[in-house]
């Protein structure tokens, strides 16, 4: 059963497959519980939306009040394979009631090896690899960092403009945005070193490879080629705004890496496991990084991260020097598997390659009409929409703000992101029905016009 044949299910998970709003966005039970929130969590930890979920299936969340609402958003590139899918259900109840813990450093288990060996299998480059696991993908990127610091002996870490990599002491020093990941935290970890990204919408359209070298030239003035132990880079990046360096960047940059001893860490965790219509954004153009750092779409919503690479790299840490209490716990490790059986036999790759054309199709059709879309970018199912002042290249960030609200009012999950806030991005679950996708499309369409 491939994706293009199987018509679409109209109820998943008990779930009827449609936007239906039965109560004002939120309704009064979600307003009572975020009064409730108020008084009891810290409110530094925000939400997007103002609704609260109580059961969800395929592309659909359900809130407490009965409203049914249209998810672009996979609690973030997480619920890949669709949130509460059956299998990955099936899978993580079987292993709950096996057991719920031991700890991979006490008393291993089969999952975590399981989960090991496809990853080895999965990754990109035709080479040994070795794979750890971690809880978080701010957890994974850090291990990346140990690692790459081991092998090589040095210790300065390269980084881009825009980049995103958690929200740990570490990773906050790595990610580039000041508010609201870094402001008033630091201070952050040395040693950390911001390059050039090529950013084709905002660099003059420089070629990949003028833009490899201006960064490469950075990097040997300002770092020193011998001191880097790892460059580390998002294929796509995430939160920096859905921006695809132009061809020919990643691939001068990985050859760089390699002809100075340096490690090729590609971050993954937003673009991973079929989400860009590739199993790895790192394929599109045949990168074979020495480090993949995974996490979100990798379990379907449990908590799992990964540092996979070539066995003379993972080798070099010393015994005892990676793990942590809860890194690959196997509940999250029989997510996994599921997950993977699920991209494989779905053929989800395929299907993000379907929502690439019907979702950019009609977001590009819309920025031929209306030109405060100054780009549409992403590939597979990370879609994304710059918005800037119309006629200019000017962030427009109220008007992505805008947007989303309307859409949130009318049922529709969507994000922004970008550093300069004004991108809106859509990162559907593969399992998302076409009728979903064209319901919610016009909901943008209308929120728009209104904006
Ligand atoms: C989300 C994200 C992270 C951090 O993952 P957490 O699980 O939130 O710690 C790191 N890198 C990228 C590219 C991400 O999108």
């Amino acid at each position: 059963m491939t994706a293009t044949t199987a018509p679409a299910p109209t109820v998943v998970n008990g779930i009827a497959q449609e936007r239906r709003l039965v109560t004002a966005i939120p309704g009064p039970r979600s307003v009572e519980l975020a009064a409730r929130k108020a008084e009891a969590v810290a409110p530094a930890v925000g939400t997007t939306m103002p609704v609260y979920a109580e059961q969800a299936g395929g592309g659909v969340i359900v809130d407490v009040d009965g409203n049914h609402l249209v998810d672009l958003g996979s609690g973030i590139a997480v619920t890949t394979v669709g949130v509460s899918d059956a299998r990955v259900v099936a899978a993580v109840q079987a292993q709950v009631a096996a057991f719920t813990h031991t700890c991979f450093m006490v008393t291993p288990y089969e999952g975590y090896v399981a989960v090991a060996e496809k990853l080895n299998a999965l990754a990109p480059g035709d080479f040994a690899k070795r794979s750890a696991l971690f809880n978080s993908g701010a957890e994974a990127v850090e291990n990346a960092v140990k690692i790459s610091r081991a092998y090589t002996g040095r210790s300065a870490v390269v980084v881009f403009d825009h980049a995103y990599h958690g929200r740990t002491n570490l990773t906050m020093a790595m990610t580039a945005k000041n508010m609201p990941y870094k402001h008033g935290f630091g201070p952050f970890a040395g040693e950390v070193y911001r390059a050039p990204l090529s950013y084709p919408y905002r660099d003059g359209g420089l070629s990949g490879a003028d833009a490899a070298a201006q960064t490469i030239s950075m990097i040997e003035a300002q770092v020193g080629a011998g001191n880097v132990a790892c460059v580390v880079i998002e294929p796509i990046q995430g939160e920096g705004g859905f921006i695809e360096p132009a061809e020919g960047f990643l691939p001068a940059i990985q050859a760089w890496c390699r002809a100075h001893g340096v490690v090729f860490v590609a971050d993954e965790v937003q673009t991973g496991f079929a989400r860009t219509g590739d199993l790895f954004a790192s394929n599109h153009e045949g990168l074979e990084p020495d480090l993949l750092v995974t996490a979100k779409g990798i379990a379907g919503g449990l908590p799992l991260s990964a540092v996979t690479g070539r066995a003379e790299i993972m080798d070099a840490s010393h015994a005892g020097g990676l793990g942590g209490t809860y890194g690959g716990n196997p509940l999250a490790c029989a997510a996994a598997l599921a997950v993977i059986d699920a991209i494989e036999s779905d053929d989800l790759v395929g299907r993000a390659k379907e929502i690439e054309a019907l979702l950019g199709g009609r977001l590009r059709e819309l920025a031929a009409r209306d030109s405060r879309i100054g780009q549409v970018r992403g590939r597979g199912a990370m879609i994304a929409v710059e918005l800037v002042k119309a006629g200019t290249t000017e962030p427009d960030a109220a008007l992505a703000k805008a947007v989303a609200a309307a859409a949130h009012a009318q049922g529709v999950v969507v994000l922004t992101c970008g550093t300069y806030g004004n991108v809106l991005r859509f990162l559907p679950p593969l399992a998302i029905s076409d009728a979903l996708l064209e319901d919610a499309f016009s909901v943008l369409e209308q929120a728009f016009a209104g904006a």
